[in-house]
């Protein structure tokens, strides 16, 4: 055993684990120390959840990533994810309101404080968009009820289907609640022009219902000068019922988030596995970023170790070819979070390095047939020589990401002048992204640096490193043309 270790070790100078790591930041690793491990220990992007926290605390946290980043010598992703329409009870007495299958409730947007009787305050108006005889889900779906009535301009009638109890601020689920387009709160426009003078390569949106919603938060980040890509949270039932709804939104959007919890709430858990791959697919066939999230270590929010189920969750989703698997409240409220970084990037590196990814039964057809075409191209003259790696300079991203698309299984160095491109590329599976001006020669001057540094080193003891080099005349956009194979 331990001679094949040293055999893996020997061999390998680094692995590299392909399949990235988004971490939640919450009160778990608030702490500077904390947060530093969390970028030693593997982390590739932090997930700044908007539904909770103050602009101040924000700021600080991203200048603490950003420090560990640059310290540890790598990118690192950040991610601002808005809470979009993510509807909550008001507060309820003593934080516990019983209910039985028949019962009646009001759900009251004017109703400040609750009596202990059945008006209920809500946070959101309801009585807006939802329709009589649609479903309106409690406590995360533990309670259904159905809309019987609009009772003011504020408040519907549900009645109550089971039996069980409410607590204060728990979610509302509306699965068949058509938003209309309008699924942007002015907390989300407040929160976008405050991110949009930030420092963050991902805007993340919850709920999206359409291909129209991607474009709308669009133009609206566009309009505030923002440079972030968009995420589009996949978890209502209205963005998953349709393939071709389904397929639009991962178009409109840059990426997508696999959104387990709410989309199980919403549409029921028994779809989210056949919805993962799906969505897995779409998004490697349109050269698009996904992200499988929640509850994928959850169990490690109170224990040291993860339970098997959720090994195999991990591994699933690997081998599915994600580029990221996410977590939520290990790393922002567990007691192991850095612990549950480690798990994951061990059973990342088991699984990449002894079981091959699904191959995708459709090509690729990103933005780019030029890009394409080439990707395919690298990606296979990679495999027949054997090469440590791929080294790529990308304007944009494009090239990377197109490449990335074909799912290489060696390490792609991609070497960019723009800051942001690094951060967004941190996310992209393979890729390992670095920051130089552009020069002529930059991206094989920066693998020789990183060969001389010991941090690439060729396998099985040879002296040079065999590279595919993807390059451009220029450094312009849709300038790449050029493959060879080095020995660097
Ligand atoms: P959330 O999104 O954690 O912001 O709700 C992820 C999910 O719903 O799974
Ligand atoms: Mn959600």
């Amino acid at each position: 055993m331990l001679l094949l270790i040293w055999g893996i070790i020997k061999s390998m100078s680094k692995l590299f684990k392909r399949t990235k790591i988004l971490a939640t930041v919450g009160p778990s690793i608030f702490d500077e120390e904390k947060l530093k491990e969390m970028v030693y220990a593997g982390a590739n992007g932090f997930r700044l959840n908007f539904s909770h926290g103050t602009y101040d605390e924000r700021d600080r946290q991203i200048k603490i990533i950003r420090k560990y980043a640059m310290e540890r010598g790598k990118s690192v992703a950040i991610l601002q994810d808005l809470q979009g329409p993510k509807i909550r009870l008001g507060d309820v007495k003593d934080n516990h309101y019983d209910v039985k299958a028949g019962d009646e409730l009001i759900l009251d947007f004017a109703c400040k404080e609750h009596d202990g009787g059945n008006v209920l305050p809500v946070q959101y108006n309801l009585a807006e968009k939802v329709k009589v005889g649609e479903p309106v889900l409690l406590f995360d779906g533990k309670i259904e009820g159905v809309m019987t009535e609009q009772t003011s301009k504020t408040a519907i009638k549900i009645k109550v289907e089971n039996d069980g109890f409410v607590m204060s601020r728990k979610g509302i689920n509306l699965p068949d609640t058509d938003m209309g387009g309008d699924i942007i709160t002015e907390k989300d426009m407040a929160d976008i022009e405050f991110g949009a003078s930030r420092d963050f390569d991902y805007v993340a949106m919850s709920f999206i219902q359409s291909a129209e919603d991607v474009e709308h938060l669009r133009q609206i980040m566009v309009s505030y000068g923002s440079t972030a890509r968009i995420i589009a949270k996949i978890e209502t039932k209205k963005a998953v019922m349709d393939d071709e709804v389904l397929e639009e939104i991962v178009k409109a959007a840059d990426g997508i988030m696999v959104a387990r919890g709410d989309l199980a709430y919403e549409a029921g858990a028994e779809i989210v596995p056949v919805v993962q791959r799906k969505l897995i697919a779409m998004c490697r066939q349109h050269a698009k970023l996904c992200i499988v999230a929640t509850q994928m270590m959850g169990s490690m929010v109170d224990n040291p170790r993860p339970t098997r189920a959720e090994v195999s969750d991990v591994a699933t989703a690997v081998l599915l070819g994600t580029d990221a698997v996410m977590l939520s409240d290990e790393t922002a409220n567990g007691k192991y979070p850095v612990e549950t970084v480690r798990e994951m990037k061990n059973v990342i590196l088991y699984t990449q390095s002894h079981s091959k990814i699904t191959p995708l039964d459709k090509e690729v057809t990103g933005e780019y047939v030029n890009y394409d075409a080439i990707a395919q191209a690298v990606v296979q003259l990679a495999d027949k020589v054997e090469a440590d790696l791929i080294a790529v300079g990308t304007r944009t991203g494009s090239t990377a990401d197109a490449i990335a698309a074909q799912r290489p299984n060696v390490p792609i160095i991609s070497v960019t002048s723009n800051p942001r491109v690094a951060g967004q590329l941190a996310l992209t599976y393979a890729n390992t992204a670095y920051v130089r001006p552009y020069a002529e020669n930059y991206v094989v001057e920066l693998v020789q640096e990183l060969k001389g540094s010991g941090y690439l080193k060729p396998k099985d003891d040879k002296k040079d490193l065999t590279v595919v080099y993807v390059s451009g005349l220029r450094d312009e956009e849709g300038g790449t043309n050029r493959i060879e194979i080095r020995k660097i």
